[in-house]
């Protein structure tokens, strides 16, 4: 399933399906989501955990260690899909407004400039 041909709906769904052959409907509330959300970005974070900026970029040319960070950002994107299917919000349109106030709040710098 590679991303050019993926759709958000689509990954919705199939989280959506792994989790009504479980029955964990019960056990995702949006805190428990929430909590688990975050959870797991901690868990890519730890792969990073005590690496200087450079060396982090050096650590993730080692097919290992990047199959090991996909694994945990795998995991962070199946929690935002079940927070998104629970809260039944627009993951799309929810990035759309926010690149909106993102692009106000962090202007593009005019051609040659640059910020830091
Ligand atoms: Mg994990």
């Amino acid at each position: 399933m590679p991303d050019a041909t993926t759709t958000i709906a689509m990954l919705r769904d199939a989280v959506r399906r792994f989790n009504d052959q479980r029955h964990w409907e019960p056990y995702h509330s949006p805190k428990n989501l929430a909590m688990g959300l975050a959870c797991e970005a901690a868990e890519v974070m730890e792969h990073f955990l005590w690496l200087d900026c450079g060396p982090s970029r050096e650590w993730v040319r080692d097919p290992k260690n990047l199959a090991a960070v996909a694994e945990e950002v795998a995991d962070v994107a199946v929690h935002l899909m079940n927070l998104t299917n629970a809260l039944g919000l627009d993951l799309s349109d929810a990035i759309a407004l926010k690149m909106v106030k993102n692009a106000i709040k962090y202007p593009a710098p005019e051609s040659g400039e640059i910020k830091a």
